[in-house]
C-alpha cells in the first residue's frame, strides 16, 4: 500500500473584485488535476519554476489548503475529507462513495478505504445520511491523527519558527498537544534527545532562533517535524536559503532520519542536483501541471518533454571543462496562471511546437514503465504500444 496517494488534485485560488460586495471574477489554477504517489521510505522529488504549484502542493497535502478537488489518501485512508467544512465534507463524500455503484452492499473489488466505507455504510442501514454521520464521528482524533502523520519542514526556518518562544517551548507543544509525552519534564527530555538526534547540543533546548545560525535553525525546524514520528514529510525547499557547505549536512541529516523513521519524503525543490541525489522519483512541474513523471534516472538521463530539457539545460555545471548544453535553452516568462494559453501550456515558449499544439492539452504518455510524458511528440509511444494515462 502507498504511503502517500494524491490523485487529481486541484487547488484554485478565486480572484475576488469588489469593495462593499465581493465577486469572484476568476481563479488562480495553482494546481491543476496533478496525481502522483510515495511509497515509505521513499523520495518523491518536485521540481519545476517559481510559480508552478511546487508549494502549494505541499500545502495541499498537509491540509494548509483546502483542497479544490481530488483525493489525498495517506496509508490507504482517505483523508480528503477531514478538514473540509461539514457541507462540503458531506457532498463529497455523497459523490465519491454514495452514489456510487459499488456501494450497495458488495465488498468485492474494492479498495481497503473503500471496503471500510462500505461496512460502516452496511452497518448504517445502507443509508447514506448515517454513514456519513457515522464517519463525522471522532472527527477532531482523525484530525490529530493527520497531523501526527505529515509535517512539513519550510524553506526559510527564521519565518517558520516562532522568534518569541524558546526551542524547548516550541518542540515540547506538539509533544504534549499529541500526548507523546505524558508530562513537561518528559517532554523536555525528550527534546533534548530530539535536538542531539538533529546534530543540536541537549542545553540549546533554552535559546531562542535568533540565537543559531541558518543551518541550525533549520536543524530545530526538523526536530520540530520530526518529534510527533511522522510518516511523511512535506521538504519545501529546505535547503535553498542554507549556505553550500550546510546544504550538505541537512541532506545528510534527511537521508539519516529516513533511514530511521522509514519515512516518506516529499522533496519539492529548484536545485535539480540536489533531486537526482536524493530522489527516486521526480514530478516535473509547468503551470500547475505536471508534464513529466518518472524514475529520476530515467528523467535525468533521458529528458523528453522540452520543458525538462530547458530545466536541465540552464542548471549549473560544476565542471569548467564541461560545455553547457544551449539548444534546448528556452526564453520568454511563464504565462499567467489566471489567463493560461489554449492546448499544451508551454506552446508559447516551445520551439517544437506543431498546429495541435495550440489546440489540445497533451494527455500523459506511457513511453516506458518508468517514464512518463505530456507531450504531442511523444503521442506516436502510445501509437507504438505505449498506453495513454
Ligand atoms: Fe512543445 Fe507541443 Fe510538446 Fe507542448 S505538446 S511541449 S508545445 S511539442
Amino acid at each position: 500500500m502507498k504511503l502517500l496517494e494524491v490523485r487529481n488534485l486541484k487547488k484554485y485560488f478565486p480572484i475576488k473584485q469588489g469593495f462593499l460586495i465581493e465577486r469572484v471574477v476568476g481563479f488562480v489554477k495553482a494546481v491543476d488535476d496533478v496525481s502522483f504517489s510515495v511509497d515509505r521510505g521513499k523520495t518523491i522529488g518536485i521540481v519545476g519554476e517559481s510559480g508552478c504549484g511546487k508549494t502549494t502542493i505541499g500545502k495541499a497535502i498537509i491540509r494548509l489548503h483546502e483542497i479544490t478537488d481530488g483525493e489525498i489518501l495517506i496509508d490507504g485512508e482517505d483523508t480528503t475529507f477531514y478538514f473540509m467544512r461539514r457541507k462540503r465534507a458531506a457532498e463529497y463524500l455523497k459523490s465519491r462513495y454514495f452514489e456510487n455503484e459499488a456501494f450497495t452492499g458488495r465488498a468485492n473489488g474494492l479498495e481497503p478505504f473503500e471496503k471500510k466505507i462500505n461496512d460502516v455504510y452496511l452497518n448504517a442501514g445502507k443509508s447514506s445520511s448515517r454513514a456519513m454521520s457515522a464517519l463525522f464521528e471522532n472527527l477532531d482524533e482523525k484530525r490529530r491523527y493527520l497531523r501526527r502523520k505529515a509535517q512539513i519542514v519550510f524553506q526559510d526556518p527564521m519565518s517558520s519558527l516562532n522568534p518569541r518562544m524558546t526551542v524547548g517551548q516550541m518542540l515540547t507543544e506538539p509533544l504534549l498537544f499529541h500526548k507523546i509525552a505524558k508530562d513537561l519534564d518528559e517532554a523536555i527530555e525528550m527534546v533534548r534527545e530530539l535536538l542531539v538526534q538533529v546534530g543540536l547540543k541537549a542545553y540549546h533546548v533554552d535559546r531562542y532562533p535568533h540565537q543559531f545560525s541558518g543551518g541550525q535553525r533549520q536543524r530545530i525546524a526538523v526536530a520540530r517535524a520530526i518529534s510527533v514520528n511522522p510518516d511523511l514529510i512535506v521538504l519545501d525547499e529546505p535547503t535553498s536559503a542554507l549556505d553550500v557547505s550546510v546544504q550538505a549536512q541537512i541532506v545528510t541529516l534527511f537521508d539519516k532520519l529516513q533511514q530511521q523513521l522509514n519515512a516518506g519524503y516529499v522533496f519539492i525543490s529548484h536545485n535539480l542536483a540536489l533531486v537526482r541525489f536524493i530522489c527516486q522519483t521526480v514530478s516535473v512541474m509547468y503551470l500547475g501541471r505536471i508534464v513529466e513523471q518518472g524514475e529520476s534516472e530515467a528523467i535525468f538521463s533521458n529528458p523528453l518533454h522540452p520543458y525538462t530539457k530547458a530545466l536541465l539545460a540552464a542548471a549549473p555545471i560544476p565542471d569548467p571543462n564541461k560545455k553547457r548544453n544551449r539548444k534546448d535553452l528556452i526564453g520568454g516568462q511563464v504565462p499567467s496562471p489566471i489567463n493560461r494559453p489554449t492546448g499544451c501550456f508551454f506552446h508559447p515558449r516551445c520551439k517544437y511546437r506543431m498546429d495541435i499544439c495550440t489546440r489540445e492539452y497533451p494527455p500523459m504518455f506511457k513511453v516506458d514503465e518508468k517514464h512518463l510524458v505530456a507531450c504531442h511528440l511523444y503521442s506516436t509511444s502510445q501509437e507504438q504500444g505505449g498506453e495513454k494515462k
